[in-house]
């Protein structure tokens, strides 16, 4: 016996049904897949020492956004061209191998969940890198100093820790970091070093081969917050980009800039030499994030927005 017709409309009607609400649930399903938290870091392998870049896009538009890493408060800068927001972070020397978390922290700001709070973790790993050790000399006082050196040191240590203590919470950097000068590195990063057969230190940042008298150009924009001779470093530079990354310009011959100077990305800084703890004339470029010092020859390849 057939259906009534009454009936098989009724049937039919239920399986449209079944089948819309089946689709919507779906298009449901790959909105929620489709909106989510991306966090991608540059460079992709991550070690002790390096500058990282880290881009973020979020699951709803955001009016800030923050973060937290190895202990270090981020805050990223939206770049409105990708459509990602981006921050600067680091890596210190020390840090031990093995998955570290990223965790983020932001506010929605359109619709009708405007104001809510939304939260991410991502774990990034980082890996072993090893690090020469070398043999150094220098003259005797920059291993042995005397009294009157011991302070004039003790000095330069206050010196530093207050002009560190005025850094611009703003960023003060664009894209990309240029090179300091055009030559050959003649000492990289993270180099263990024994000076005179007994003072070891961690060569904190990168050397380039140039003659006394070379121009040194800063490596990005920024505030000059010291421009002085200190005993170890000679007539040094340090640049403020803002949001705590610092460049250093150490043995400088001359100065071209003076404290409080804003200067532009390329802009000539001072003149190269061998003044301070130096074996002969080089410039020394280090990069410090936070009170970390960073691998300035990861910095300087970082393709930044
Ligand atoms: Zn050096």
């Amino acid at each position: 016996m057939q259906p009534e017709p009454a009936m098989r409309e009724r049937l039919f009607h239920s399986v449209a049904l079944i089948a819309f609400v089946l689709l919507s649930l779906a298009e449901n399903l790959s909105a929620a897949t489709a909106a989510h938290w991306t966090v991608v870091n540059q460079p992709v392998r991550l070690v002790n020492g390096s500058p990282v870049l880290f881009r973020v896009t979020t699951p709803k538009p955001v009016r800030a956004l923050s973060g937290n890493w190895l202990g270090h408060e981020i805050a990223f800068s939206f770049d409105a061209r990708g459509k990602v927001w981006f921050a600067l972070a680091g890596v210190s020397l020390e840090t031990k191998p093995g998955p570290y978390p990223i965790e983020l922290h932001a506010e929605t700001s359109s619709g009708q969940s405007a104001g809510q709070a939304i939260l991410f973790e991502k774990k990034i790993r980082v890996e072993r890198q090893r690090y020469p050790r070398v043999l150094l000399k220098v003259p005797a006082r920059y291993t042995a100093p005397s009294p009157e050196d011991q302070r004039q040191i003790e000095q330069d240590k206050e010196t530093k820790a207050e002009a560190f203590k005025t850094l611009s919470p703003e960023r003060e950097w664009k894209s990309s970091f240029v090179a300091p000068v055009n030559a050959e590195i003649s000492d990289v990063f993270g180099v263990e070093r024994v000076f005179n057969g007994s003072v070891e230190s961690t060569h904190q940042g990168l050397d380039f081969r140039v003659p006394s008298g070379t121009k040194v150009a800063a490596v990005n924009s920024g505030r000059v917050i010291l421009a002085r001779p200190l005993f170890f470093e000679g007539n040094c530079v340090v640049i403020d980009h803002g949001e705590g990354l610092l460049t250093l310009y150490l043995h400088l011959s001359e100065f071209s800039v003076r404290e409080g100077d804003a200067v532009s990305k390329g802009q000539p800084i001072g003149l190269s030499g061998g003044t301070g703890r130096a074996t002969g004339p080089h410039l020394h470029l280090a990069v410090r994030w936070q009170g970390v010092y960073l691998n300035p020859q990861v910095l300087l390849k970082l393709n930044l927005p």
